[in-house]
């Protein structure tokens, strides 16, 4: 199945800045005008309607068999079962959505929930019933899908799908080594697992009293929470009192980490990769270069980085930075407020760059009921986009709040949308879904749009004084903190592939290092005391294998896109036809370059680090004039 996993484990991530809580609810369903409410009917009219076509479609699987052991025999016979392959999946994606969506509107009832459990089966039986089909195809050689394509000329329109299968054959073993590789993947979750297992259920977190009197019990999420208090010696003490307890186990931590470690040496060995990293890239086949380049961008620009926290030191009126002092809020939060109808508006004013097609488009899904804008009792909570349901639209789940916060979710989730729209309208089902590594560009792009103009257009300068440091702290923590995650991911793995053993002090003198050299200790700027060096152990994302290094491309990505919208006339058209109508019909990393963005190079970081000093240039001039 290709399609359902297009509401992805990166995507649920960026949920967390869009998390609201249920009970800001004081609606019901029934009590919210139907054009607010997104129309399900447009995939099936009644739940009797799926019912009957889940059934057809389960049917319908055995139509497979027949392909069985022939497809590096034909054209005919391949292209057949690819036709068919993407018939049903579009059909279950279609089915799926539906469930998936009736049982997010009330995730109390049992109903919608019950036949979203049903899919869950017959996804697996549609995995099952078409798990032969890329071993085969990895037996054709390369001379005879010559051949195929000549005999066959239709069969090109599965070129890059049958690309990406076919150039994993050098890393593909004879069928008994395959077999000994799928066996073992019953250990490769148990490092994650037990980190997992370990750090949220086990660990005697510590409770701290605060100034205030009030106790903190310092798990991952309190300290999260308690970091950013505005009183110094609170979030000292937090620091303190947290890392201190992670430090105690600093041997077990490490150990589960190199655990990690030596199972990506495993399958970098078995399946003949040079590097950790270079396997875990090959999966979405990005080069090497660019997971470097940020990592030697990040290094270049550390001035600016500086820069930002001297400004953070000026901001909090403070004599000298200590790490702890990261997390408080630059400025008091000013509230600013929307209804639905001024966030539409808005976002549509600030989407205008991407030109009159974009904001017609923009219109249908406003007024076509695309959209479930508001919480309502047992209704799934944060924001995503669904662009599965290829023949009918995309859907967007929000939970709107009337903050600015809000409008900024629906404006990334709108880039989704868009997204999936222009892919589904101009690529053939097979090339329809755009690569995971792009996922987060359209709608981060707008999010920076939308930013941007409501900045042109505010006169208050505490709300734009809020608005500026809101966004800086996004260039902090996206272009160097993940970057630094990034480096110590490819560093641990170096290590152990230079033969060396890693323990838990090894990894904490390894996360010092990179600390110190990012927040400049030695050029005094921050403060690091040595106990901070066991933050990895807090860090789950180091069990993702090479994931994290996404979120600063995607940022840096998105941040030189919406730089060209604005500078460059020819850039909308460009976006709309070569990128956001791409889907997957070519790897992301060309389909970037195709607009001019390429990751390879240094100028998409150095755009974004021109934004970060363009920010701290407005912020400091309102500063000055207070
Ligand atoms: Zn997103």
């Amino acid at each position: 199945m290709y399609k359902l996993i297009g509401v992805s484990i990166m995507l649920s991530l960026f949920f967390i800045i869009s998390q609201t809580v249920g009970s800001e609810a004081n609606r019901n369903r029934d009590q919210i005008e139907s054009k607010y409410k997104w129309n399900l009917e447009d995939l099936y009219k009644t739940n009797d309607i799926w019912r009957s076509e889940k059934g057809k479609m389960e049917k319908s699987l055995d139509k497979f068999k027949k392909f069985q052991g022939t497809l590096n025999k034909s054209a005919d016979e391949l292209y057949d079962c690819l036709s068919l392959l993407m018939d049903k999946d579009k059909e279950l994606s279609r089915l799926y959505s539906y469930a998936s969506m009736l049982s997010d509107q009330n995730t109390k009832e049992s109903i919608p929930l019950g036949m979203k459990q049903e899919m869950d089966q017959l996804a697996t039986k549609f995995s099952s019933a078409t798990s032969f089909i890329d071993p085969e195809i990895l037996t054709i050689t390369k001379i005879q899908m010559k051949e195929f394509y000549k005999a066959k000329p239709e069969l090109k329109i599965f070129t890059q799908f049958l690309d990406d299968i076919q150039r994993r054959r050098e890393h593909t073993l004879d069928p008994v080594g395959e077999k000994i590789i799928a066996n073992a993947g019953i250990m490769a979750g148990s490092p994650d697992d037990i980190y997992s297992i370990f750090s949220n259920a086990d660990l005697p977190y510590p409770t701290l009293k605060l100034s205030d009197g009030k106790d903190a019990y310092l798990d991952a999420a309190g300290y999260s929470l308690n970091r950013a208090s505005s009183i110094r010696d609170d979030r000292r003490k937090v620091f303190e009192t947290f890392f201190g307890t992670l430090k105690k186990f600093e041997r077990t931590f490490g150990t589960q980490l190199y655990a990690q470690v030596k199972k990506d040496m495993f399958y970098k060995n078995v399946r003949k990769y040079s590097s950790c990293l270079g396997r875990a890239l090959d999966a979405n086949n990005i080069p090497i270069s660019v997971y470097t380049t940020l990592i030697d961008n990040a290094h270049k620009n550390l001035p600016t980085l500086y820069r930002y926290l001297k400004l953070r030191k000026r901001m909090l009126g403070l004599d000298e930075l200590h790490y702890y002092d990261m997390y408080p809020s630059l400025v008091k939060k000013v509230n600013m407020d929307y209804n639905v109808k001024a966030a539409e508006d808005v976002i549509k004013k600030a989407l205008s760059v991407l030109g009159d097609d974009y904001v017609q488009t923009l219109n249908i899904a406003f007024d076509n009921r695309w959209i479930d804008m508001y919480p309502t009792p047992g209704k799934r909570s944060g924001a995503y986009s669904n662009g599965s349901a290829y023949d009918i639209h995309p859907y967007i789940l929000m939970n709107f709040n009337g903050k600015y916060d809000d409008v900024s979710t629906l404006a990334h989730e709108l880039g989704h949308t868009m997204h999936s729209f222009y892919s589904n309208k101009n690529q053939p089902y097979v090339n329809a879904d755009y690569p995971i590594f792009l996922a987060e560009v359209a709608s981060i792009t707008n999010e920076i749009l939308l930013a941007d103009y409501v900045l042109d257009h505010i006169k208050n300068q505490d709300k734009k004084l809020s608005l500026l440091g809101s966004q800086l702290e996004s260039y902090r923590t996206t272009l160097f903190r993940q970057t630094m995650f990034a480096e110590f991911e490819l560093k641990m793995h170096e290590i152990a592939e230079n033969g060396k053993s890693l323990t838990g002090d090894a990894l904490t003198k390894l996360y010092l290092g990179l600390l110190k050299t990012y927040y400049g200790a030695d050029e005094g700027i921050t403060k690091i005391e040595d106990l901070y060096g066991i933050e990895w152990a807090y860090i789950p994302h180091f069990y993702y294998n090479f994931y994290v290094f996404q979120y600063a491309t995607s940022y840096c990505a998105s941040s030189a896109v919406a730089e060209k919208i604005l500078q460059d006339k020819g850039m909308k058209n460009k976006f709309i036809k070569k990128f956001l109508s791409a889907g997957n019909s070519n790897y992301a990393i060309p389909i970037l370059k195709g607009v001019g963005v390429d990751m390879t190079t240094s100028e998409p970081f150095d755009l974004a680090i021109k934004k970060m000093n363009i920010i701290m240039d407005k912020m400091e001039i309102i500063l000055d004039n207070k």
